[in-house]
């Protein structure tokens, strides 16, 4: 029999594949007496010895896959390993107190762990992170348990987790995961962003995923649907073969697109513009014709490493992507930590509710050695290609010249030293703060141009927090207060003759779309494999008739309401 559990679908497609579960065991220790110190010892020089061998062969696999860089962490564990300043100790214990090797381990790394963390030294505090790593895995073995090693997946798996860190989805090796599903998370969580740019299917907030689901069970992941099946009967797996099959024919048909422009039936032309987090990601965008990057998440830059990048290897990606976009617009916005993206080698203090917390524009204003290098970095990128600087999370007026006024004083000082600055960088906001939408004309007055960010206006218009599953029937972009509130930006911003664009989710959902259509959105950017998707849609619709549908709809009661305006008016 096979089960079915419901989540939230959060990246397209089907997957069919054995399950993996991504997920930290239980690591408790207890304190027990030795009578046989020497046995003691010996079965944890047995742990560290596996351990060794384990991380000898992640260390080769992260070299071969991902490069020198990533596997030089691995080294610094195998050191770790093989220091006796850490080794002895832990013997000493286990023979002089008797006690079991779990207990002598774990409280001898904590030991260290806490002495290195209170060290004012950043190299000091990244060697506490090394011990706590590899100390984990020595503690594994002892205890009989197995700690995942995701990077040594080599056949094609479904990820099954209680939640994904965008690090970790970062880290997921497409060639070999098909697909993910988790107990938590929303729509607009990073990790389902990110599952969507890596077009890896994936269905979030199932709740019960690692309750339900074994390793090796096989999965099905139904992303367009939000269902995923366990051990699915071999008809029920023909019928998702065959769905899979259609899907990938629908995409086949779209990819004819990738060269045309976007424009309406009427001809009214919008730009198509990709989100990205890398480089890497330009790949995609040119292979689904995106037009412009819209959204640039720098601060995947900041993570999956244990230090802040340095000013050059910063302006080596924006000069990448900006040339690599051939003088296309480039919409790079700073830094937007905190939320679900933490960065642990800054060692901020835990917060009650990090969405509303110090987070962005808000630490970058503070801690503005990390925002100027960053900006440096970008100006001296910014005479190769077309680049325009986005800043994340603006409340006030205020944040904005403070930011540009920062942007400015670093431009006056590298023109000063003789290096080459673009003439004009366009300098806009995310409109993402309710506080900013219903503002917007007076910010229109001071920035170039508005990129609206539904994934947090939505969030905090509708107090209903991204990440949790259980509030997400609040994400309600077609809700008439959202609308109102997209329309009052737009507006705002044309009547200043400036341009309007969207970089939340909503900018590439099929029902939304008309309405922005209609709102007179100039600029819709979204994962780029949404791209030629949303273009084969746009292609087809008058955009005064989407105009007429959008004002009519700003005044309906609610959400479900406007869905069947929309629906009813796009089947025409
Ligand atoms: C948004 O909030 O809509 C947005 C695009 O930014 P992020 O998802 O990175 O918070
Ligand atoms: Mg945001």
């Amino acid at each position: 029999m096979s089960t079915m559990l419901k989540g939230i679908a959060a990246s397209n497609g089907i997957a069919i594949a054995k399950a993996y579960r991504l997920i930290e065991p239980d690591l408790k220790v207890e304190k027990q007496t030795a009578d046989n110190t020497s046995e003691e010892t010996a079965r944890f020089q047995e742990a560290l010895k596996v351990s060794k061998e384990e991380l000898q062969a992640i260390r080769d696999k992260a070299d071969k896959d991902l490069g020198p860089d990533k596997a030089a962490i691995f080294d610094a564990h195998l050191l770790v390993l093989s220091d006796p300043e850490l080794i002895s100790p832990i013997e000493d214990k286990i023979k002089n107190e008797q006690v079991n090797a779990e207990f002598a381990l774990k409280e001898t790394a904590d030991m260290f762990i806490m002495m290195f963390e209170q060290m004012d030294n950043e190299y000091m505090k990244e060697r506490a992170a090394d011990i706590r790593d590899v100390t984990k895995r020595v503690l594994a073995h002892l205890l009989g348990v197995q700690i995942p090693n995701p990077s040594m997946i080599s056949e094609e798996v479904i990820i099954i987790a209680e939640d994904l860190t965008p690090s970790d989805t970062a880290q997921l090796n497409r060639t070999y995961v098909k697909g993910f599903t988790t107990n938590i998370g929303g729509r607009t969580s990073h990790s389902a962003i990110m599952a969507r740019s890596l077009e890896i299917p994936a269905v979030v907030g199932t709740k019960e995923a690692t309750a339900s689901i074994q390793n090796g069970d096989l999965v099905i992941v139904d992303g367009l649907n939000g269902e995923v099946h366990i051990n699915p009967t071999p008809e029920l797996v023909t019928k998702y073969e065959q769905m899979h099959a259609d899907y990938e024919k629908q995409k086949a048909e779209w990819a004819k697109l990738v060269n045309e422009k976007t424009v309406s039936a009427d001809g009214h032309h919008v730009e198509l513009a990709a989100n990205i987090g890398t480089p890497g990601d330009l790949e995609s965008v040119k292979s689904n014709g995106g037009e412009a990057v819209g959204l640039y998440r720098t601060e995947f830059l900041y993570m999956g490493r244990d230090q802040l990048p340095t000013e050059d290897e910063q302006f080596e990606a924006y000069k990448a992507v900006l040339e690599g976009m051939e003088g296309k617009p480039v919409v790079v916005r700073t830094l937007d930590i905190g939320g679900d993206k933490e960065l642990p080698y800054l060692d901020l203090p835990k917060e009650m509710n990090p969405f509303l917390g110090f987070r962005a524009i808000r630490l970058c204003l503070e801690e503005q050695g990390i925002f100027r290098t960053q900006l440096r970095a970008l100006l001296r990128a910014s005479s190769y290609g077309n680049l325009k600087i986005m800043f994340p999370m603006i409340a006030t007026l205020d944040e904005f010249r403070q930011a540009k006024a920062i942007l400015e004083e670093e431009k006056q000082s590298l023109i000063e030293s003789g290096v080459k600055v673009a003439g004009k960088i366009e300098t806009g906001i995310m409109v993402e703060i309710p506080s900013t939408a219903v503002m917007a004309d007076t910010f229109a007055k001071e920035v170039d141009f508005f990129s609206i960010g539904t994934n947090d206006l939505i969030q905090y218009t509708m107090a209903a927090d991204r990440m949790n599953e259980r509030v997400s029937y609040l994400y309600q972009p077609y809700n008439p207060a959202i609308l109102r509130l997209v329309k009052m930006v737009i507006d705002a911003a044309h009547k200043e003759g400036k341009w309007a664009g969207m970089c939340g989710e909503m900018a590439g959902d099929e029902t939304a779309i008309p309405l922005l259509l209609g709102l007179g959105l100039d600029e819709f950017s979204m994962s780029a494999t949404s791209i030629l998707r949303a273009r084969s849609l746009i292609r087809n619709l008058s955009q005064p008739e989407m105009e007429e549908l959008a004002n009519r709809v700003l005044s309906m009661s609610t959400a479900d309401e406007v869905v069947q305006a929309v629906q009813a008016a796009v089947a025409k």
